[in-house]
């Protein structure tokens, strides 16, 4: 693991230094276990059919996580140079990525204030770590190969002028009863709704996309902006970035409400739901549960589906396929 310590009274950031992987000592004061002052990130590192070791642009995890750790009055850091010590450590346990295609070495940076006092202050000492673990992008699902989802306007995630834009861990254990919620009533996640007119904001830990014939008759894939409800994802980014090339789609980014989402398949103009983040990379929906109703997607009986070009074009950039800037090679 990579570990390193911040101490404002020796002038910050100390020298970082990979150790075998370890438990932490921390004091039961630690700001980070009462007032969450703490953040995470998620990345991953894929192993091509080239046996080259890549990682998806790491530097978009270093900006988001700088920005997590402004918020919380955690320190800043020099993302480059984070990035260089994720490459060293993965180096060193490169024989943990995994040698396929469907599995990958999961790394988690974490940055949490350690400092042993009962003030809610920024903290002038803090732990910043990284570790790793080989992961499979498996899901749950449903018999149809997506996953089915369940939207409760009684539950939030984010709120306007709160954290749901940053990768705070305060935003995760809120969200486990509404879940265990959402699966005993046979769905597999949470669709996360915001404000009277129930405008969708993202799908468990994921962003949301739809596929769709618009007024003009083309066919257009939407995701919500980023109007500081919404985790900016790399993913998401990306999603938006690529298929902007494409001729044959309309990309826009826009408010989806239910009503919205409702109306368009009553009329049959909606074609593709998905979720879209690192861990499962593309995630196709096919049913939204809300108030008695269950809305039923065509996602999977679309003959050229968006969402398995999307997904075919990340996989092939992050496993080393297709050359692209996204993929860095460690
Ligand atoms: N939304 C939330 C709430 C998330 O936790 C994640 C995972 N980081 C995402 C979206 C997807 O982001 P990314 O594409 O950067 O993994």
């Amino acid at each position: 693991m990579l570990k390193i310590y911040y101490h404002r009274e020796l002038g910050g950031w100390q020298k970082p230094e990979i150790t075998p992987f370890e438990n932490l000592s921390l004091h039961p004061a630690a700001k980070a276990l009462h007032y969450a002052v703490q953040l995470f990130e998620g990345l991953k590192a894929y192993r091509g059919r080239d046996d080259k070791i890549r990682m998806f642009r790491p530097d978009l995890n270093m900006e988001r996580m700088n920005l997590a750790a402004q918020r919380s009055g955690l320190p800043m850091f020099d993302g480059d140079e984070l990035v260089k010590c994720i490459k060293r450590l993965v180096q060193i346990d490169q024989e943990w990525v995994p040698h396929s295609e469907t599995s990958t070495l999961y790394i988690r940076p974490t940055l949490i204030g350690v400092e042993p006092t009962f003030g809610i202050q920024a903290p002038d000492s803090a732990l910043l770590f990284v570790i790793l673990s080989p992961v499979s992008a498996y899901y749950k699902k449903s018999k149809d190969g997506a996953v089915s989802i369940y939207a409760d306007p009684n539950v939030v995630r984010a709120f306007p002028g709160g954290v749901g834009n940053r990768k705070v861990g305060s935003n995760y254990g809120p969200t486990i009863e509404a879940t265990s919620r959402a699966e005993k009533l046979g769905h597999q996640q949470v669709l996360w709704l915001f404000g009277p007119n129930h405008e969708l904001t993202e799908v468990g830990a994921m962003n949301i996309f739809i596929v769709y014939i618009n007024e003009q008759g083309d066919k257009q894939l939407s995701t919500p902006p980023l109007n500081g409800l919404i985790l900016p994802g790399v993913t998401r980014r990306s999603i938006l970035e690529l298929t902007s090339q494409w001729e044959d789609l309309v990309v826009k980014e826009e408010v989806i409400t239910m009503n919205r989402l409702i109306e368009l398949n009553k009329q049959g103009r909606l074609l593709e739901m998905f979720g879209a983040g690192t861990a499962v990379v593309i995630s196709p929906i096919s049913r939204v549960g809300f108030l008695d109703t269950d809305v039923n997607i065509p996602t999977m009986q679309q003959p050229q589906p968006v969402y398995q070009r999307v997904k075919d074009t990340l996989l092939a950039i992050q496993y080393g396929h297709l050359e692209h800037p996204y993929a860095t090679i460690i």
